[in-house]
């Protein structure tokens, strides 16, 4: 969170993070945060009272109640229409489990949202949560050096990123498509939105359902699907 884009972000004021040590709100001797779950079973539990008095000092902090989203497999997949509109929110806090997670009460409490960043689990929520905050500051204004300029990638518009090429023109006896060199900005554009329909389509042809496509684009999709039968 300290390097490159967010690195630069923070640095800059556009993205503000802190970062809180659950442990510091222990309250026994040996700043024992987890404890053994009722009804027995595998693992440990975070205990709810360092997570809820830690949270009521970055309220205090903040001087707002942030949003408050536990990273947790048991919550809605992220999404990027989710990450868009948490970017609108001005206070977010994260909460990252460990162990086996962390006792209900306390998400039942003062938790508003369960994320999860895939149907997988990890051993702590601190890689989840800085997904998520990766993913949310990018949207921020002047994050990215092109304004806007996540608007044409995977998922921004239900529909994933076309092929790319760099230099060389020829690579591996390989070559760029000639229309990219063309110059022609209005081609380049129509080959760029229908290779993005066509992997869309071989790859994850639920997500275009939402797709905004004009009526040329609806009839590329139409032939598309044709061909398949
Ligand atoms: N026992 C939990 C379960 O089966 O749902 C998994 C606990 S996991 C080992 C420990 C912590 O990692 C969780 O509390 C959560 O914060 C984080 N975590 C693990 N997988 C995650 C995922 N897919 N999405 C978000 N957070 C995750």
């Amino acid at each position: 969170m300290s390097e490159s884009i967010i690195g630069r972000a923070r640095k800059s004021g556009k993205v503000e993070m802190n970062f809180h040590q659950i442990r510091d709100f222990a309250i026994n001797k040996h700043n024992q945060v987890d404890d053994t779950p009722y009804g027995g079973g595998a693992g440990m539990l975070m205990m709810a009272q360092p997570i809820y008095d830690c949270f009521m000092k970055v309220c205090e902090e903040a001087g707002t109640k942030p949003h408050f989203i536990y990273m947790s497999p048991c919550g809605k997949t992220l999404t990027q229409e989710r990450v868009k509109e948490l970017s609108k929110m001005d206070n977010i806090a994260i909460l990252c489990g460990r162990y086996e997670g962390v006792d209900q009460r306390v998400i039942d409490e003062i938790v508003d949202e369960e994320i999860s960043i895939g149907d997988y689990v990890v051993t702590g929520g601190e890689m989840p949560a800085m997904i998520l905050a990766d993913a949310v500051s990018r949207m921020l204004p002047g994050v990215l050096s092109e304004p806007e300029g996540f608007m044409g990638e995977s998922h921004y518009s239900s529909l994933l990123e076309y092929p790319q090429y760099t230099k060389p023109p020829v690579w591996h006896d390989m070559e760029v498509p000639a229309v990219l060199s063309s110059g022609h900005h209005a081609n380049i554009k129509k080959w760029q939105r229908e290779r993005s329909i066509e992997r869309t389509f071989e790859r994850r042809p639920e997500l275009l359902e939402n797709a905004d496509l004009d009526k040329n684009e609806k009839a590329f999709l139409e032939e598309l699907k044709k061909n398949v039968k």
